[in-house]
């Protein structure tokens, strides 16, 4: 007997059908003895109506007010799977975020959680119950509704499972596993038996979207076992580790291919090559609230330089008007703005042990014609920039090169 947190996602409770499944499911695990605490989304499509209606009144509604609103989908779900359990005859109780008491800070759309009260969920799991809760969604300290930023709920499962203990925290979810790349790009993707945290968390990072971001560094820093299943096929999905020596097969030296298209360039040309540019050109982004993610600064030549760096495509406008200004008081030539770019990414820890990777990863896109416009790297990972035409392309060579194809 084990206890095991499990989240289902918007797919997964996305009609009445559905979350009569999933009951039946949970309650199987009930009966096999485990000890189960439930995390759910919004229905399918439900977080973006209620968004949608928020924006009807207002381009920017008041954070607060919006997680009230959005924390709403969740609650939906958790009664209604409680109901299709106890009509199956097993017991259950739902709870939203702020019931069990999943203390939050006040960050409203992007609270982080900083503390988990077990106290109700152990009660119940003690009485025979599953525990049914809210995903998504806490309280700050003085009681006001917070929620986590989209995706959240699979960083309430993890946070659930940290906080319990639990033997392991299963994210069913409407794909079968975690993939070396997405299926639809490449017809070769297989589902990978385990990828360690580490490099679920650049897949992630990099534009792969099984999980949230969040809840895999919640994961790495927890060591929650934490395995992605399809709710509704058997099988064993994949499971994430911080294990990195696979005893019984040659550790692969990538592991996945990610890619971004939400991606888009800005160059600030003939800056003055001096002390201090970067930090005003950039500061002044990051006040925006803008994320920076590529960077690259040519060497200097006749005393001026080029600053080159990528932002979500949604910043982009607002990162110009920044840049309007800041441009004139550094002094810059011009500022180039490119959209239609994207990342494409190889990510594996068995990149530290191997030598020619980067070359390999440039031959390949060489052979292809593919023309190169940023390279970045981390100890696990390279990245380049290319134009968003070859994005297939690109990661059907790479998929190849690097041997991942399904055999
Ligand atoms: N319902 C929320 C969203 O759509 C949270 C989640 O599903 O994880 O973002
Ligand atoms: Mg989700």
């Amino acid at each position: 007997m084990s206890l095991i947190v499990q989240k289902y996602g918007g797919t997964s409770v996305g009609s009445v059908e559905r979350i009569e499944a999933v009951a039946k499911k949970v309650s199987g695990f009930r009966a096999q003895g485990h000890d189960v605490v439930v995390v759910v989304s919004a229905m399918s499509g439900e977080t973006n109506r209620l968004i949608a209606l928020a924006k009807d009144i207002q381009d920017n509604p008041d954070p607060r007010e919006m997680d009230v609103l959005v924390s709403t989908g969740e609650q939906v779900t958790i009664a209604l799977l409680c109901m299709a359990l106890k009509k199956l005859g097993c017991d259950a109780r739902s709870y939203t975020g702020g019931q069990v008491r999943i203390l939050t800070d006040n960050a409203h759309m992007k609270a982080r959680i900083l503390e988990i009260d077990e106290g109700n969920m152990r009660a119940d799991l003690a009485a025979g119950r599953v525990v049914v809760v809210a995903g998504f969604q806490g309280v700050d300290e003085n009681g006001n509704i917070t929620t986590l930023g989209r995706g959240g709920s699979d960083t309430t499962g993890v946070a659930l499972a940290a906080a319990l203990k639990a033997d392991e925290c299963q994210i069913y979810t409407d794909v079968d596993g975690v993939y070396t790349t997405d299926p639809r790009v490449c017809e070769g993707a297989r589902r990978l038996d385990r990828i360690t945290f580490e490099e679920m968390l650049e897949m992630a990072s990099q534009g792969s979207k099984v999980l949230q971001i969040r809840s895999v560094e919640f994961a790495g820093k927890y060591n929650v076992p934490l395995r992605v299943l399809h709710s509704f096929q058997d099988g064993p999905g994949t499971l994430i580790t911080l294990d990195e020596d696979y005893s019984d097969m040659e550790q692969p030296v990538v592991s996945g291919i990610a890619f971004n298209r939400d991606e888009a360039k800005v160059t600030v040309a003939g800056v003055p090559d001096m002390p201090g540019v970067a930090a005003r050109i950039l500061a002044p982004i990051g006040a925006a609230n803008i994320e920076i993610d590529v960077i690259v600064q040519n060497v200097g030549a006749d005393g001026t330089t080029d600053i080159t760096f990528t932002v979500h495509r949604n910043d982009l406008e607002k990162a110009q008007g920044v840049l309007e200004k800041v441009s004139a008081e550094v002094g810059a030539r011009e500022v180039l703005t490119d959209s239609k770019i994207c990342k494409v990414s190889i990510v594996g820890v068995g990149m530290r042990s191997h030598a020619g990777v980067a070359s390999k990863m440039f031959e390949a896109l060489a052979a292809d014609n593919i023309n190169i416009q940023m390279i970045t790297t981390s100890e696990i990972k390279i990245a380049v920039i290319i134009d968003e035409r070859y994005l297939e392309l690109a990661v059907r060579s790479l998929h190849k090169a690097f041997e991942l194809d399904a055999k």
